[in-house]
């Protein structure tokens, strides 16, 4: 049986989440066993752009009109579309802002050539093309790749925690920065799958994995608010990773 045909792809982003593909480092000859990487830019120019994929992964946010353009292309290519990261899922950080003026914002950081620049406000790959699967966080952990390849091969959909980072921190037995130390910690809306990194730290939680399924905002608000942070700073700190509106 031929193996299936794969491309991994990285729209406006860091590349961590490409980063932590390559660096599945001992995984690695597994994988290529398993799958074949026709199409990978980051990694190697050889790859060939025209073929049909079985499965494509897409790093990254939508931010230009060219971006939006090749996140068309490899839709249109592949049976099978994987969002790779928090940006690709959900905007992340690039949409932060998104309904600020944006000829305004161009023209404050770039004067008059910002008139040239092809931006558009930051977009998740789901609000451009049919998604299939996510894979999120920020960078996604690699064992989560590996699994959902692993699904993937098997026909399966790739499962995912449906449970907030608290059930993680919880479970490592952390005392909890938000109730015992009044630290503005976002884990009760945000998704697992860090096995609660940061708290484990001792860090509060940014959000960075994006919202838990049934996430809860108001009531995460209210207990924000209980421990005296006014809604101003709770909304700069949800936003950082959230959809726009899963903190409102
Ligand atoms: S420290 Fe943060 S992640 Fe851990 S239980 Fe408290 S709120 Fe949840
Ligand atoms: S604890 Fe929060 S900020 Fe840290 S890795 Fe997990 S989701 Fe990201």
């Amino acid at each position: 049986m031929s193996k299936p045909k794969v491309g991994i792809f990285g729209l406006t982003g860091c590349a961590g989440d490409q980063l932590a593909i390559l660096n599945c480092e001992d995984r690695l000859l597994d994988l290529v066993a398993l799958i074949d990487i026709r199409d990978f830019p980051m990694a190697s120019s050889d790859g060939n752009q025209e073929c049909a994929l079985d499965i494509a992964m897409v790093e990254g946010a939508v931010v230009t009109m060219r971006d939006a353009r090749r996140l068309r292309a490899i839709r249109q290519r592949s049976a099978t579309l994987v969002a790779l990261g928090t940006c690709a899922v959900w905007g992340g950080v690039a949409a932060m802002d998104r309904d600020l003026d944006r000829a305004k914002l161009l023209e404050e950081v770039y004067g008059e050539l910002g008139k040239e620049y092809d931006s558009c406000p930051a977009r998740a790959l789901h609000e451009i093309v049919k998604v299939d699967h996510n894979i999120t966080g920020c960078p996604i952990e690699k064992e989560h790749f590996l699994a959902a390849v692993a699904s993937l091969l098997n026909g399966d959909p790739p499962l995912y925690p449906a449970y907030p980072v608290c059930t993680e921190c919880r479970m490592r037995e952390n005392n909890c920065l938000l109730i015992e130390r009044g630290e503005l910690c976002c884990g009760p809306i945000t998704v697992a799958g860090c096995d609660a990194r940061c708290p484990q730290l001792r860090i509060p939680c940014v959000g960075c994995r994006g919202p838990v399924t049934d996430a809860n905002p108001a009531s995460a608000l209210a207990l924000f608010e209980e421990k005296g942070f006014d809604r101003e700073r709770i909304w700069a700190r949800l936003r950082t990773f959230a959809p726009v509106g899963v903190a409102s």
